[in-house]
């Protein structure tokens, strides 16, 4: 999400700035920054403190803070921390060309509102870090389901979803411009809505509109919320091939107590049966997950009961997070942090260990199957081998041969890791 809005920035600056490799040779510095989870905080404040030498080399640097961060801790930051020249929430950015002259004026600014309307939707996104084959689309913007763990709705607002005709014309144009895969992107795209007079687009139609584009183009998606989930989803998934095999489904606990703490709206039964549903409609579906161990008040059964989860669903993936405290949230207003660190270590360390035997599992299953492969780049550990993905997300390694990058190619698995599939091409 991060990297999809930085590419947003990228455009609006376009007329000022180019992008450059070197940080020493930069007249302005952006710093994109997430709140969901304590530790990313803490790294933005060693690169500030990092930063803050190569101001005093160069006197004309503008160093400025986006993001979640921003907006979660507003003011406060531009008094503590002296390297920053601006702050821009994550609806702010058509304001950075102003912030800018400001700084060069000597004038910090800041601008945390969050608006219920913007989308950038006619704002078409500079690609500059990306591989020139896969993409991203954010589709929406915000989340409304408070998730009481969760800073999301405070930072990036309410939910709202971009006009279908813009994300259309972005897909369309990246497919020209060569691009072959584009992952759409929201908090929770599966409640993607857009009406128009008497017209509602849907995620399910919206997806099915993409995916006409080309067969060529391939379509994935994140982050869908279990509830939201539509069986009208999983069959046009099942009608288009090119919509990927893979659903992200973030599940957070295998307790129904703690389900309902977190407040996710949905039981064990309700995801299991969601489950059962994918792989009926879409048996080579692939699924990854988001688990949080030792949320307030976890049992050692509530922990099993997610344990238990994931080797029932076996997962191919999953994020896996220790519960970090978001001031502001529901949880922490309300509820006790009472579970000691060694015992959230511990259980997120069996968490980690089950995923990676899952994991494995799942890609010894893989061998001997075929696969087809969207290369994407040349291996990081041989030069000799091309990198991609299969539909169910899975990295494959093979030889180059004589194909190119962004082109389409079958792989049959002959080894795996848990992490990686190896193959030839066939
Ligand atoms: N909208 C997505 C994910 C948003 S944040 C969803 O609902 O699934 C990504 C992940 O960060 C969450 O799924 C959750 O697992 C984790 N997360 C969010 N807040 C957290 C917190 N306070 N502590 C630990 N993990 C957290
Ligand atoms: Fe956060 Fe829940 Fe919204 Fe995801 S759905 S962003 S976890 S509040």
């Amino acid at each position: 999400m991060n990297i999809a809005d930085s590419e947003v920035v990228a455009s609006i600056l376009s007329p000022y700035y180019s992008i450059t490799e070197l940080l020493s040779d930069a007249d302005l510095i952006l710093l994109n920054t997430c709140s969901v989870r304590d530790n990313a905080e803490q790294r933005i404040r060693k690169r500030l403190r990092e930063l803050a030498s190569l101001k005093k080399k160069n006197k004309n640097l503008i160093i400025g803070l986006l993001g979640c961060m921003a907006e979660r801790v507003k003011e406060q930051l531009l008094e503590q921390e002296k390297t920053l020249d601006f702050i821009a929430g994550p609806d702010a950015y058509r304001s950075l060309p102003k912030f800018i002259e400001e700084a060069t004026l000597g004038k910090l600014s800041f601008n945390v509102h969050l608006s219920e309307i913007e989308t950038y939707d006619d704002i078409e996104p500079v690609r500059y870090d990306g591989n020139g084959v896969s993409a991203f689309i954010t589709i929406m913007r915000g989340c409304n389901n408070f998730c009481t763990y969760c800073i999301v709705p405070y930072t990036r607002g309410r939910e709202r979803s971009r006009n279908p005709k813009t994300i259309i014309e972005e897909a369309q144009n990246l497919f020209r411009k060569g691009f072959r895969e584009i992952t759409l992107l929201g908090q929770n795209v599966n409640s993607y809505c857009w009406q128009e007079k008497e017209q509602t687009v849907d995620f399910a139609t919206l997806t099915e509109q993409i995916a006409q584009i080309s067969p060529l183009l391939r379509i994935r998606y994140a982050t869908s919320h279990p509830k939201d989930i539509s069986d009208k989803l999983l069959y046009i998934m099942a009608e288009y091939p090119n919509v990927c095999h893979y659903i992200h489904l973030p599940v957070q606990s295998g307790s129904n107590t703690m389900l309902k703490k977190m407040n996710r709206i949905y039981t064990r039964e309700y995801y299991l049966e969601r489950i059962k549903k994918i792989k009926e409609i879409l048996p080579d579906c692939a699924l990854s997950t988001d688990i949080i161990a030792g949320f307030c008040g976890e049992t050692e059964q509530d922990h099993q009961d997610t344990l238990s989860l994931m080797k029932e669903v076996g997962y191919e993936y999953a994020f896996m997070f220790k519960y970090s405290v978001r001031e502001g949230t529901k949880a922490a207003d309300k509820f006790k942090d009472d579970i000691p660190e060694e015992i959230k270590t511990k259980r997120l360390e069996e968490i980690i260990a089950l995923q990676q035997q899952l994991s494995l599992e799942s890609n010894k299953r893989d061998i001997g199957k075929t696969f087809p492969v969207l290369i994407e780049g040349v291996s990081k550990r041989s030069d000799r081998h091309f990198f991609g993905r299969n539909p169910q997300n899975k990295v494959c390694i093979f030889l180059r041969e004589n194909h190119e990058i962004g082109e389409y190619v079958t792989v049959k698995i002959s080894k795996c890791t848990a992490g990686t599939l190896l193959g030839e091409m066939v």
